[in-house]
Order: C-alpha cells, then structure tokens, then sequence
C-alpha cells in the first residue's frame, strides 16, 4: 500500500482549494491523503457543506474510505479505490457551490474508462466560485480541446441563500492532448449576459446602462438570461469576452444594498483592462486549467495575473508529483505557465 502524502491545510490561502485539490490528485493518482488544519486560513474553519460534498463526492467515485467526513472537521483520511465512471447525484444541502464539486471530481472522471453523469445540487451561482458561465463558456471549450467531452446543463439556477440549484454534467474521456494558449486570436462578438431571479424588473436595465456607458457596446450585446425557475432571488452580470482560441468570463453579483451600476461600473473596468492587454488566460481560468492539463497531456499558457489560488495548485500538483508545474514571470507578457504530463500524456483511452 501506498504511504499517506501529508496536506497541512495551513498552506497559501488556507481555504477550500487546497482541499478540493488534493482531494481530486489524490483519487486520479490513488494516493491516500491525510489532510489536516483544513481551511485553517477561513473564519469558519473545518469541512462545511460544500466541503464535505467534495470529501465525499471524492470517496464515491473511487469507491474509496474516508475517516473524518464531518462537519467541521478540520482532519481527513482518505484512502481512494479506483475511479468508476458511472452515474452519480450529490447534493449540497446550502446554496453551496455546485461548480465547485464538480471541480473536485471531473479531473478523475475524466480519466476514467467510460462515460460519467454527474448530478449536483446546491448554488450554481455563487459569489467567490465559478459561475455556470464561467464554466459553460470558458473553462469547458479549454478541456475539450484537450480531448474531453464535457457538456452541462443548467436544470435550475441557485442563488445564495435559498440554494436549490441543479446542474448535470456529461464526462466522456477522449485521447489526450496539449494544451497551447498563448495567444487569444482575432476578436469575436462580446456579450453581457445578465441574470435577475425574482428582482426589481428596472435592476437589468440599469446594470446594462452602466455596462453601456463604461464600454460603449450596443444593445445586441446585451442578453437577459431566464432565471425564473430559481427557488430564491439573485442576480449576477457575466461578461463574456469571445477571442478565437478563448472566452473570457467576468462575473460579478448583485446584493442588497450595494448599487447594480456601482457593480457594474467596476466589472467593465476588469473588463477594460482585460481588452487592453494580450493574455488569453485570466486569473480564475488560470488556476483551474492546471490540473487537467497535467492530468491530460500538459501544454502552457500565458495569463494576466497568478492568484494564490494559482500558486497553491501549482504548489499542490508539484508536492504529488515534483517538477509538473512550473510558472515564470514573463514581464509585460503576462505569466508563462508551463505543466508536463503526469502520466506522459496517455490517458485510459490513449491505451485502449
Ligand atoms: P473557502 O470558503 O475556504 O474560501 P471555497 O471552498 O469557497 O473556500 P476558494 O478556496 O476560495 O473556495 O476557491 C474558489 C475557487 O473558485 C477557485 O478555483 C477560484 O478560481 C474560483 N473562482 C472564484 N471566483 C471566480 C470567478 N469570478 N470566476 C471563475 N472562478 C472563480
């Protein structure tokens, strides 16, 4: 049997990512993990709903054990089996973030010998996570030009706090290959998609004039998405940055008392800077595409700005298997990240 590698969650931000990080090298890798101090870094520390989802999310698909899936626990011991494709339903119990076990479990799935159905309940719009845009529109095409099918379904948008959210997403592992991103290519057609649940009808209209103003973008690039079968409010602006070799999504959300046009004001500042640059890659895409690359066939890429989201994983993916990633300071450029395969760029399907 393999030996314990040893996560202190105290490490970077000392949040959720470290543990959903570890959680999915662990089971694509079967390594047993012993983690502890999870999300030592946090006011509310230990395994909260969406943690425990991931904790055991993970121990399903590998049929593997774990010791210490419990809320608030700050100490975990997991010993994962093989992964299974297969159908599978998890759900949060909060508006808690599906993106964010999905986050946990596709890099495995991915790499397993079948097709996979992943059910998850929870929030599918939450501040501090992916957003369903996000994941539908940028980080989705990214891995599917690394070979993976991936399509999802927004069942039903979930908002803090009310939850009840549901997307379904499609896994079918594919033959591996690299990743190249370092260009963003020719300029497509921009788009501000806004989503109101249950809100003052006049807040859409006055989240697109400030958009409008601060970009002077047109009318047809304003869509308003149907969120009414949300069980509870929300309301959240996406802008989608459509490039040849990329979409970049900026998400910002609503909240009582904070002004839409103030939000929206400082969303198409990001927006602004973005356009004045040359990255193909921004900070969240950043730190979500290293571990399928390196799971896949590895590649680089050039982003704007590493978060300490970024350096963690890059942090992680090394402490498992020392030398995968490495990211350099390219000056006015951006950042170069490069990830080498773990596996050589052979995926299950590679070897059929
Ligand atoms: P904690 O409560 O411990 O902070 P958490 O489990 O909510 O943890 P984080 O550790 O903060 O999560 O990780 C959040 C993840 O969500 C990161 O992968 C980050 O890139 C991603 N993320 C955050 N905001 C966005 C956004 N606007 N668009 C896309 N991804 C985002």
């Amino acid at each position: 049997m393999k030996d314990y590698i040893e996560i202190d969650g105290r490490q970077g931000e000392g949040g959720g990512q470290i543990l959903r990080t570890s959680l999915s090298l662990a089971v694509a890798l079967q390594r047993p993990l012993h983690m502890t101090h999870i999300r030592a870094g946090r006011k509310r520390g230990g395994l909260l709903r969406q943690h425990l989802t991931c904790v055991r999310a993970a121990a399903e698909i590998s049929g593997g054990e774990i010791e210490g899936a419990e809320m608030g626990s700050g100490e975990i011991r997991f010993q994962p089996g093989s992964v299974r494709a297969g159908d599978y339903s998890f759900s949060i119990g909060s508006a808690g973030s599906t993106l964010l076990v999905l986050q946990t479990v596709l890099p495995a799935l991915m790499l397993a010998d079948g097709e996979s159905t992943v059910r998850i309940e929870g929030g599918t719009h939450n501040p501090m996570a992916p957003a369903f845009g996000f994941m539908e529109a940028s980080l989705a095409p990214q891995l599917r030009r690394m070979g993976v099918g991936l399509q999802l379904e927004l069942q039903r948008p979930g908002f803090y706090p009310a939850g009840g959210g549901c997307l379904v997403a499609r896994i079918s592992p594919g033959p591996a290959r690299a990743l190249v991103l370092e260009e963003r290519g020719q300029e497509g057609s921009h788009a501000v998609h806004i989503g109101c649940a249950h809100v003052d009808p006049g807040v859409a209209d006055r989240e697109w004039g400030a958009i409008q103003r601060a970009l002077h973008w047109t009318r047809e690039r304003r869509r308003v998405l149907d969120m009414d079968s949300s069980v509870g409010p929300g309301n959240f602006l996406d802008v989608h940055l459509v490039f040849e070799h990329v979409t970049q999504v900026f998400t910002t959300f609503g909240s009582p008392g904070v002004s839409g046009q103030r939000l929206a004001k400082r969303l198409a500042s990001q927006v602004k800077r973005s356009l004045a640059g040359t990255c193909p890659v921004e900070e969240h895409l950043a730190d979500q595409l290293m571990l399928p690359m390196a799971l896949l066939a590895g590649g680089r890429y050039r982003a704007s700005r590493l978060s300490g989201h970024s350096a963690t994983n890059a942090q992680l993916i090394n402490r498992f298997v020392p030398g995968t990633a490495q990211a350099d300071e390219g000056g006015t450029h951006g950042f170069q990240v490069q990830i080498n395969p773990i596996f050589g760029g052979q995926t299950p399907s590679d070897r059929d």
